[in-house]
This record gives C-alpha cells, structure tokens and sequence, in this order.
C-alpha cells in the first residue's frame, strides 16, 4: 500500500502526463496502478477503453446495450398488444433491447413442448415471436423472458414427481399453481427443451429467468429426487426442519447454493449449445443480499459466471433511501468487474409500498430511484406491468432519463470508482451470523456504517470478505461492520492488510465466530482488536452464543474522560472548565459526558497499551419518571477501543454496537460518533470535500483523462419514507476533489445543467462551486 500524501503516478512503467501516450499504456499494460493519496486504483487490461473506438460486432450485445425496456405481459394482452403504439415508444425512450416474456408457467409463442400451456388469450397468435421479430428488425436485443418454478394443476397431474412436496408429501402451492421442484426433471429436462425450442425459432439473443432458483430456504422439499441427492452427496438425511445448529441442515443450506450454480451452468451450456458463443442465460438477481441468502444464490459465485447482472429490483425500501440503489451498483461490480453491465428493472408503476401495478409511481420517486442505480453504476431499464394502461402519465417517466443517460453515456460506463474505504461483507455472515435474524444481525449495522458514510461524504466501496487480499491495497481503511462470521482465510487476509500498514474499524462482535456461525473461544482478530472475551461471557453461553438480538435497552456510554467529575465532585449544572483532553472522536460531544447507546455490553479483558474510550452504563428504568436515575454510573466494560499499530496504522474497535443503533434509529450522536470514528482512523486522507448542506450521496469513477463526480441530492421530504413527491434543492457546495497525475483538474463539464466552469487547483486538489443541487449533477473534471 503506498502511503504518500503527494498525488503521483505509480505505474509499473513510465507514465507521461501526455494523454495519447497514457492511453497506449493502458492498452499495453497488463495492469496499471494510479496512485491518489493513500490508495492505489488498479485498472485492469480489460478495461473497455476500446469499446468507443470500436463499435463493429467484435463486442458481444451483453456490453454493449446499455438501455432496456420490458412490458411484461399479462395473460390478457395478447388479445390487445398494440405493437406500433410499443414500437415508438422503444425509440422514445432510445432503449437498445427488450425483455419480453416467453416461456416458463405460459408460453406466449405456439409451443410444441408437451404441458407448456399457452397464455390464457393467445389464441394461436405468436406474440413473442412478432415482438422478437420487430425488435430484431428495429436493431434491438431481445432477452427471452422465462418464468420457471411453477406449474398448473395439469401438469402436476402428469409428473407429481416433478414437483416440491413437504415432509408429509403434499405438494407446495402458489395459490392455484404448483411449485417444481429445483432437483427434478422440469429443470433438468423440461425448462433446457423450451429454451432451444424458443432459440430454434426465434433466435433472441439471450434468455432471462424471473424465478430460477426455484422454491427458497424457508421450505424444505423432501421429494424422492431431493432426498437420493442429499444422501449420496452428504450420506444423510434431509434436515426435518431448520435447524442453525444442525449439521444436516447447514449442508443442506450449502447443497441447495451448489445446485442453484449447477442449474445456472445447465441453461448457460444449454442457450450456448443452440444459441452460439454469446447466447447467454442471465437468470434474475435481486439486490437484497438476504433476499439472494433466502433464495440460494451465490452472488460472489454467480458473478464469477456472469457476463451480465440482470437485476430486479424495482424500488427502494423506507429504511435504506434511494442511496441503497448506488451501494448496490457498487457491490455487483466490485464482484463482477466494472467492466460488465448491470441492468436493472426499473418500475414505472407504484411498486414498493404499497403496490399498485396500474397506477404510475410518483415521477420524481421514479426517476431518483433510476438516478441512484446510474450513480452507482447501473443501467437504466423501464418496467410495465401491462401492455395497456388507462394511467398513461407512466409513459412519461422514463424518456427523460433515457434521453439523458444516451447523451451522456460515455461517463456512465467504463470508469472505475476511486475510494479509500472499503466496507468488508459477505453473504456466509449473512447466513451463518445472520440466521433468521438477517436485518438485526448484519443488514441495520451495515446500513449504519454505510450510512454514516454517505452523511459524512465519503466514497465508500463494499469489499467481499473473500477479497480482501485481492483488493486491499485500494484502501486505506477497511472496516467491518458487525461481521460476525469470518473465515479463517478471511481472518488472516485482515492481518495481512493491517501488517501492511491498513487501517482497520471493526464493529460489535466481528470475527467471533467460524464459518458456520459457530462462537469461537475468542474474537480471531483479537491481536488486532487489542480485546478478549472474557471466560465468564463464555460460561454464562453454555460456549454456544451469544449473539444479541439487539433489543433496545435503556443503556447509555460514557465519554472518557468527563468534562466534569460527574460522580466524585458537586453536582451542578455549570458550564465544565473548558479541557483540550479529550479525543478527537469525540468532536462536538464537548458539552457531554454520555451519549445514547441502547445496546448491551459484556465485559473484556485488553491488553496493554489499549486506549478504552468510552464505558457502559447498563440499564435502568425510563418509566415511570421518578426511577429514570442511573443504578451504576460507571463501569469499566469498555465501548470503544482504540490503538495504533507498527506502521502509525490506527486500529478502531467499537464492541458497542453503535452501527446498528445508528442503521435503526437515525440518531445524529450515532452517525456523528461514527464519522468521527472514520475520519480518525482514516487519519483525514479524504478523496472529496463537499461542504454545503443537504443529504448528499458522492460516487467519483476514473476514466482514461478524466474524474466523473455524481452528487445526489437525498434531501427531501419522502427521504426516510416513499415516495417522494417534490424535490428541494440544496446549495451552494463547495468542491474539492483529489486529483491524480495526468488530469488536469481545471475544466469541469457539468452534464445535468450543462454548464461548464473551471477549477482551481491547489497542492493535487481541483476545487470548483455548484450554485444549487436539485435532483443530481455530474461533473466531469478534466
Ligand atoms: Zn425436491
């Protein structure tokens, strides 16, 4: 990790300011490394520089469509599909492909596969095959769209073998349809057969799959297909129910994982086979890791296969604003490599809460949802539900988007996002440390940490704990938010990073626990961390867990040390003698001596040379009024610990769990405190100022010559609760950028307003003004 303050080239070769010849570098060059501040910026080889010099055929349709539309079809629309009316409104809204629906529970073409029904008002008509047609003709991609889990009662009749059943061997029901089941011949047999016959007829240029993965954790099947897997993979018998601690059932957990990559190898080779080298089968993926867990797909394992992500996910959720949609497009690529595309289903309805398929989304909740995902490295893709609609106000959402994002999409893709944090996750935690406790467990600290970040305007990038060795050295500080579950490899890969001078922030019980979830006898970071559990916290477990479901309590920390000697002195409400003592984490906090906490501590033992910053007080009555006085004051059970390691590297370690009271209740002494936490460990080496007020997501992505800068404007009315119906701009802001060797930094283009301005640049920053924020601006810096 280079550790210089001084913005510089670090290449492996020769590297001229001179533009023409750093772009033949980075062609020739098998890597480059682009030093800023603290962290390095890898690019890779393959890094898409070419695709604008080169727009022949060579780049497969998978890289190169970067707008997609989909009307998914009711059962009744082929009755009533106005072709010309969707014609137009493809080149409306400049979209490159479409997702149209094929196979699966209905066939919307005449299919000659045995028990593949048609849609209800098909009447012999070949809608898919007219929509494939047209689109072909009008030089758009078509994804076949299949919808494989479950079947009509007919079906079932004529291979109940095909089916998921429980225990008692009744089969499991979506009200009147029957879910198949993921081992047997339906998708072994029957789904790879409609697939060439959809690629025999049609030629689409690749397939997608809204349920793939077939029936999700929380039933088990136990057909006779299931059952002889499991026992001669595993020598056992399917778990009788859901049991963590269960060896059966954590194998089954990890058997299911395997045969949803089994089933994602088959449709690949299957649409290959028929189809030809580029003739993907891209399946469907869902932006909630629990969501992915609960559903057995590996995302870390499918990314490693993928060419594309066809993401569904539709709108966001109260608790995590639109800015969930940047982290998300940061999360995928870091798995799948910027350099690949990440559509994702967009709904021009009122999907989320509460749903409405045929009435429009609120315009600007529509359109900031799509801004975030372009923020964060996402391609835009319209969703209907419908063919027809009596709401048309929908129609009108997407166009300027659309229109924006062909204009300006040059910045959009092909960059590689610059950050110096890196926030540590992995879908193991959220399984074996997350049980059926996901949100608490791991989804509200990390939405903490996560959060603080964004509140505090620092770039963040989410890291999978199995990368950490490949990508630490683009980080100055990692951080780990509760995580848990850790690997022994993922263990060591931490030390190796701080050994080499990274700076670390770990939260709660990070590290405690092995790859199944099992306790181990102490944190396995516990060198780094500086603290141990103690021999009672483990005896009062019975050594099993200990894990806190993070109820709330009436629980608070204290500050050390105390502006006033709050329980040795008088008792009065004086302003304290002013102390220049305290650390700097705790900036702002002068006029307290105890911040709101909520959680629960055990005591630890640490080692020498520890700094314990601040204390538990553990609970005591809020009602009634009368008995609201602390029972015990001070304790010694420490909160937060600091310490600094070999290289001046800084170790932060906060066993309260701050980032999950922070990610539920939105207190501004948690966010603060984790800002300032941040900053400390991060010792100031930021990448971007932005100084202004307002809610403001940051995203910064290199190109070849240039910075791209998306700030997003959160702040509004609807921020913490959809939808959001009038948009309030923020400003003035002030700009400072970290600029790396080879750019400029004087010129800035600003692709929303369209203005341009210049910079001044000081000691490796550019720095520049933006009046008002509405929506969003993109600033490139030259
Ligand atoms: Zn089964």
């Amino acid at each position: 990790m280079k550790k210089s303050d001084s913005v510089s080239a670090n290449c492996t070769g020769k590297v001229s300011g001179d533009t023409e010849s750093r772009r033949t570098f980075l062609k020739k060059a098998s890597a480059a490394t682009i030093a800023i501040a603290g962290s390095d910026l890898i690019i890779p080889e393959d890094h898409g520089s070419d695709r604008y010099q080169d727009k022949s055929e060579n780049i497969p349709w998978y890289r190169r469509i970067t707008r997609w539309g989909q009307t998914n079809i009711t059962e009744t629309d082929p009755a009533t599909y106005d072709i010309k009316w969707w014609r137009s409104y493809w080149k409306r809204t400049h979209i490159q492909g479409i997702i149209v629906n094929a196979g699966g529970i209905v066939a919307y073409y005449p299919s000659r596969i045995p028990l593949h029904r048609q849609a209800e008002t098909l009447g012999g008509r070949d809608l898919f095959g007219e929509l494939c047609r047209i689109a072909h003709d009008d030089g758009l991609s078509v994804f076949a769209r299949m919808d494989s889990n479950r079947a009509h009662e007919e079906f079932y009749n004529a291979h109940p073998d095909w089916f998921a059943v429980d225990k008692s061997g009744k089969p499991y029901k979506a009200g009147d349809l029957f879910i198949t089941c993921i081992n047997s011949s339906y998708y072994n047999d029957h789904i790879p057969s409609i697939i060439k016959e959809i690629i025999e007829l049609y030629h689409p240029e690749g397939f997608t799959d809204n349920s793939w993965s077939g029936l999700g954790r929380d039933s088990i099947c136990y057909c006779v297909n299931c059952r002889n897997s499991f026992r001669k993979q595993h020598g056992m018998e399917i778990p009788p129910k859901a049991d963590w601690n269960d060896i059966a059932y954590r194998q089954w957990i990890r058997w299911n994982y395997n045969r949803r990559l089994e089933i994602w190898d088959l449709n690949n080779r299957i649409s290959k086979f028929a189809g030809g080298k580029d003739c993907i089968w891209a399946g469907m993926n869902s932006s909630s890791i629990s969501g992915q867990s609960r559903s057995f797909r590996d995302y870390k394992e499918i990314c490693a296969r993928a060419e594309i992500i066809m993401l569904d996910s539709q709108s966001r959720n109260d608790a995590e604003g639109f800015q969930q949609n940047g982290i998300s497009g940061k999360m995928i690529h870091s798995l799948l490599g910027w350099e690949k595309l990440i559509p994702e289903s967009m709904a021009m309805y009122q999907a989320g809460r509460p749903t409405f398929r045929l009435s429009s989304k609120p315009v600007n909740e529509a359109r900031m949802w799509m801004t975030e995902g372009i923020a964060g490295g996402i391609q835009p893709w319209w969703h209907h539900v419908g063919a027809y609609h009596e709401d048309r106000r929908m129609y009108k959402t997407a166009a300027p988007v659309m229109s924006w994002h062909k204009k300006n999409e040059e910045y959009l893709i092909n960059r590689y996002p610059i950050s110096n944090v890196g926030v540590v996750w992995s879908q193991q935690n959220m399984d074996f440390y997350g049980r059926d406790a996901t949100e608490q467990m791991v989804e509200l600290p990390w939405r903490g940490i996560t959060q603080a970040l964004i509140r505090t305007r620092i770039p963040f990038l989410p890291v999978h704990a199995d990368h950490i060795e490949r990508d630490g050295k683009k980080f100055s500080l990692l951080i780990l938010p509760n995580l848990g579950v850790m690997t022994d490899n993922q263990v060591t890969s931490v030390k190796k990073y701080v050994a080499n001078g990274g700076n670390l922030l770990a939260t709660g019980e990070s590290s405690l626990y092995d790859e199944w979830g099992d306790l181990r006898h102490d944190y396995a970071l516990s060198e780094l961390f500086g603290a141990h559990i103690t021999s009672k916290a483990l005896s009062l477990s019975g050594d099993k867990d200990i894990r806190r479901y993070a109820e709330t309590s009436h629980t608070y920390l204290r500050i050390h040390p105390e502006m006033r000697a709050r329980i040795d002195g008088p008792h009065n409400n004086s302003e304290p003698p002013a102390s220049g003592d305290r650390h700097p984490v705790f900036k702002g906090f002068e006029e307290t001596d105890i911040l709101p906490f909520g959680g629960t501590l055990n005591p630890l033992e640490t080692d020498q040379g520890i700094e314990i910053l601040m204390t538990f007080i553990p609970a005591f009555p809020i009602y009634p009024p009368e008995t609201s006085w602390m029972r015990i004051p001070k304790t010694d059970i420490p909160g937060l610990m600091l310490s600094e390691k070999g290289r001046g590297n800084r170790i932060a370690f906060l066993p309260a769990d701050i980032d999950r009271q922070f990610g539920r209740y939105n207190l501004p002494d948690h966010g603060n405190l984790l800002a300032n936490i941040i900053r400390w460990a991060l010792k100031d080496d930021f990448l971007l100022s932005v100084d202004g007020p307002g809610l403001i997501d940051c995203h910064i992505y290199y190109q070849e010559d240039r910075l791209v800068l998306h700030l997003v404007n959160l702040t509004n009315a609807g921020t913490w609760r959809q939808p959001v119906d009038e948009l309030i701009p923020v400003g003035p802001l002030s700009i400072g950028v970290r600029i790396p060797e080879g750019i400029r930094g004087k010129d800035i283009n600003f692709l929303v307003s369209g203005k341009k301005s210049s910079a001044v640049t000081d000691k490796g920053w550019s720095r520049f003004e933006i009046s008002a924020l509405l929506d969003h601006e993109v600033a490139v810096i030259l």
